[in-house]
């Protein structure tokens, strides 16, 4: 997998970076600077790259949508019901469409 520059979420450009975390973490999501972290890691891993990739950009969807922003926020909980139910189910069923 060849090193993102940035991509285009919902058409804000968020700028890519690679880093490696002592405790093994995979990505992260900066929002307020526009900008994700993905892991070394995920360059060994195509699969890995695009999860992680999926992941963080959920992250920063939330915070466009303001959820981030509220009181109390569960928003891992949301990112990863979209990622290990919501997407699966479509990628299976888009044979439907
Ligand atoms: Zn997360």
């Amino acid at each position: 997998m060849r090193k993102l520059q940035s991509i285009t979420v919902l058409g804000h450009k968020i700028k890519i970076e690679y880093k490696t975390w002592s405790d093994g973490q995979f990505g992260s999501c900066d929002p307020d600077n526009k900008l994700i972290k993905l892991s070394h890691a995920c360059l060994d891993d195509d699969e890995l790259h695009w999860a992680t990739l999926t992941h963080e950009v959920m992250h920063m969807i939330m915070w466009l949508t303001g959820i981030s922003f509220m009181e109390r926020n569960d928003e891992e909980v949301y990112v990863r019901c979209f990622e290990n139910l919501v997407l699966p189910w479509i990628e299976e069923n888009s044979y439907r469409r």
